[in-house]
């Protein structure tokens, strides 16, 4: 069989499964999309605040660039010549709204989550990372030389356990988790966390902010700001291209790390740096990102209105955020109510494997601020 004989086949299984992927053509206006001609509200958006759409913010950042332009291009890498004025500005920013030591940026956050593990970890290193973590967590542990345990999503009593077990035989070891989790919309119990880390002076803690940045806490920092506990992580990440309407990610961090990174970080070191321009959008929305109160407010309101509904419905939701997923079992069930959502003018994708586990795929809801109770209501009876 030739190479692409082995990839038609493939794909071929794939699509008898259901599980065929391919890129939709969709224009976007305002809260909606059309698609193959029809207009339907995005449900399935990661602009968490609404800002990404947001006209006001857009002209303002273009009124600022008219008097203080900056590039399209870094050109280069950030160890080279691609370190301009605004990745300093934006890494201040983010070290006084976090009152940090240290921050860096990165091109995306599957550059930071790809990056920093490899980068940290030495083949004493043990990981021990939730069974739910996001793919480029995965593949970030796969290209580093620590071992690895995945722990049951959420289980702390296995993660102590093997906390317990391993502590003795590693020089370090590293609990990897998402605040809010990508598929399920559930909470990571990071005060849970850091007790069980604190117990052991060699286990620290990474956490993936990347739903809840923007989103939770007084002002929009995420989960840890909203637990208090942004000092007790080691190694607190986030992205921008989500709540943030931008696009790169951050890790908050000592400066030690900060240090290390730049020095060790492959993902960081061996690609051009972003361009200017948008690292300027980045610091510009980050520095408003105290002020979106009545957008979290609002999401908070339409979360918790939308879980209702599905509960009502008989499914069970194990979300408490404004990721609610619609767990349905087989892909093709799946794909028929996404169909039947789509056709009366909601945009909501299924979810299948390998992105969430055999028999459990599913409607996934990811609501933003600009959609309001009214729209949901028109849902309800489509569930
Ligand atoms: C989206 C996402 C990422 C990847 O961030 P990008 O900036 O889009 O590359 C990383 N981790 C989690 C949990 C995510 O949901």
């Amino acid at each position: 069989m030739s190479l692409y004989e082995r990839m038609q086949s493939e794909l071929q299984a794939l699509s008898e499964a259901g599980n065929l992927r391919s890129l939709p053509d969709i224009i976007h206006q305002g809260n909606d999309v059309i698609v193959g001609g029809q207009k339907m509200l995005n449900l399935s958006s990661n602009d968490y605040l609404g800002l990404a759409s947001r006209e006001d913010l857009r002209l303002e950042f273009m009124n600022k660039m008219a008097t203080e332009p900056e590039l399209f291009s870094s050109s280069s890498s950030r160890l080279l010549t691609g370190n301009f004025t605004a990745y300093q500005s934006l890494e201040k920013s983010l070290c006084r709204l976090f009152n940090a030591e240290a921050a860096l940026v990165f091109n995306s956050g599957y550059h930071a989550n790809t990056g920093i593990l490899p980068a940290i970890c030495t083949n004493e290193t043990l990981i021990l990372a939730d069974k739910l973590v996001h793919a480029s967590l995965i593949d970030g542990i796969r290209l580093s030389a620590g071992k690895f345990i995945r722990y049951r999503h959420n289980d702390y009593a296995q993660l102590e356990r093997l906390l317990q077990t391993h502590h003795k035989d590693y020089k370090q070891i590293i609990i990897v988790t998402e605040s809010i989790f990508s598929m399920d919309g559930d909470v990571a119990d990071l005060n849970l966390l850091i007790g069980l880390k604190k117990a052991y002076d060699n286990v620290y803690l990474y956490v993936d902010e990347a739903h809840a940045f923007g989103v939770r806490g007084e002002n929009g920092l995420g989960m840890a700001e909203e637990l208090n506990c942004m000092h007790d992580i080691d190694f607190l990440v986030g992205t921008f291209g989500k709540a943030l309407a931008s696009t790169g990610a951050y890790i908050i961090c000592k400066k030690v790390v900060r240090d290390y990174l730049i020095n060790r970080m492959r993902t960081l070191i061996f690609t051009t740096a972003l361009p200017p321009v948008c690292v300027a959008w980045t610091d510009f929305l980050l520095n408003k990102l105290p002020d979106f109160k009545e957008e979290r407010r609002t999401l908070k309101t339409s979360s918790i209105y939308l879980k209702a509904i599905i509960e009502e419905k008989g499914f069970v939701c194990p979300s408490t955020s404004h990721i609610l997923p619609l767990i349905i079992g087989k892909s093709s069930d799946a794909i028929k109510v996404a169909k039947a959502l789509q056709k009366e003018g909601f945009y909501a994708l299924p979810v299948r494997p390998p992105t969430v586990p055999e028999g459990t795929s599913r409607i996934r809801f990811s609501l933003t601020a600009a959609i309001t109770i009214n729209e949901l209501e028109k849902l309800k009876p489509l569930l």
